[in-house]
């Protein structure tokens, strides 16, 4: 976890690390996440217990970005922790490997629950070859911030504007 980042989303966010990646990109920053065994094994409810008072009680926090290793692998989770920062009014940031395409069509228990409490998404795996780092919030061209709520409404994928 990482409690003031401006590095993964608008604002200050407070970041949420999943342990485990089954994409492993070349030049991945964290491929200590990679391995599904190690991390910290925590019930949803006693991290929420244990983090959301101080989560509020910080002033500066403008939402939750779930970061990885890759959320999805672990949707039901991460979608009651999103769900839970939601009805706070916190916004939430969703990090993944896999695209929006593969996502919509996922029959993945969690995957439409995690992606429907989530506001952007940053999808794709990282592409060395793609690099850019002028770009906000993602490392590799291929990756795309997507407003989910709209996407969803329109049924087409519609570009988060920073
Ligand atoms: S999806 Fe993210 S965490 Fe997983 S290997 Fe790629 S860059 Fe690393």
């Amino acid at each position: 976890m990482n409690a003031e980042s401006v590095v993964d989303g608008p604002g200050v966010r407070f970041v949420f690390f999943a342990q485990g990646c089954p994409h492993r990109c070349r030049g991945c920053h964290n491929p200590h996440t990679w391995p599904f065994s190690g991390g910290r094994l925590v019930r949803v409810q006693n991290l929420l217990r244990e983090l959301m008072p101080s989560l509020l009680a910080n002033p500066v926090i403008s939402g939750i970005t779930l970061s990885g290793g890759e959320p999805f692998s672990q949707a039901l989770g991460f979608s009651e922790i999103a769900g839970a920062a939601s009805e706070l009014g916190l916004s939430v940031v969703t990090y993944t490997g896999h695209t929006w395409e593969e996502l919509v069509c996922s029959s993945v228990r969690g995957v439409k629950q995690l992606l429907a409490a989530t506001d952007i998404l940053v999808d794709g795996r990282f592409v060395e070859s793609l690099r850019d780092l002028s770009l906000p919030y993602r490392g590799s061209r291929n990756q795309r911030l997507i407003d989910v709520k709209q996407s969803l409404a329109c049924g087409t994928i519609v570009e988060f504007s920073v």
